[in-house]
């Protein structure tokens, strides 16, 4: 079976601006670039997976997400296509969901098309949003301080002895082949 990584963007990888539509704004977290190259490496498939409820709320468009991401695997400089699937979840809180955090829906279809192994399997990011999408697809997760809240605030963070990182840098740095 194969293992991988779900992450998710803003305030993971990249500095959580909130809404972000323009690819100038974009801003790698240090160490991001060299954690998902040793991933690589240690053979995790690398997801994103991220919810953009700008586009729901109709703040940005699908067009500029993209162009957002395409910034930063272009600043990651890992090559491209660096991730083996995208998500991004475009709906506003309050409407029907699809594929929106803390849906695990994205995840659970990955397991499946991926033959990935959810014990070896993690969900990293920095909000309840991802860690819930990660406990309801049981993955392992991973929370990191990267982003605009605290995450050992959470009650799901106690609640479920999820792991803190400062970023996702010192929590690559424990993964094995
Ligand atoms: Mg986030």
């Amino acid at each position: 079976m194969n293992k991988a990584l779900f992450l998710d963007r803003d305030g993971t990888l990249i500095l959580d601006k909130v809404y972000l539509a323009d690819p100038a704004g974009v801003e790698l977290i240090p160490g991001t670039a060299d954690a998902l190259r040793l991933a690589r490496s240690l053979g995790y498939q690398l997801f994103l997976f991220t919810n953009q409820s700008g586009i729901g709320r109709g703040y940005h468009t699908l067009d500029a997400t993209l162009r957002v991401n395409a910034r930063m695997e272009q600043l990651l400089g890992l090559g491209s296509p660096l991730f083996v699937g995208v998500c991004i979840a475009p709906e506003a809180p309050g409407l029907p969901m699809a594929y929106r955090k803390p849906s695990p829906r994205f995840i659970l279809e990955q397991i499946a098309a991926h033959n990935l192994d959810p014990a070896q399997s993690w969900m990293v990011g920095d909000s309840a949003t991802d860690i819930g999408a990660g406990l309801a697809a049981k993955v392992n997760v991973a929370a990191v301080c990267t982003g605009n809240i605290d995450p050992r605030t959470l009650p799901d963070v106690a609640a479920h002895s999820i792991p803190v990182y400062p970023s996702v840098a010192e929590f690559v740095a424990t993964l094995k082949s």
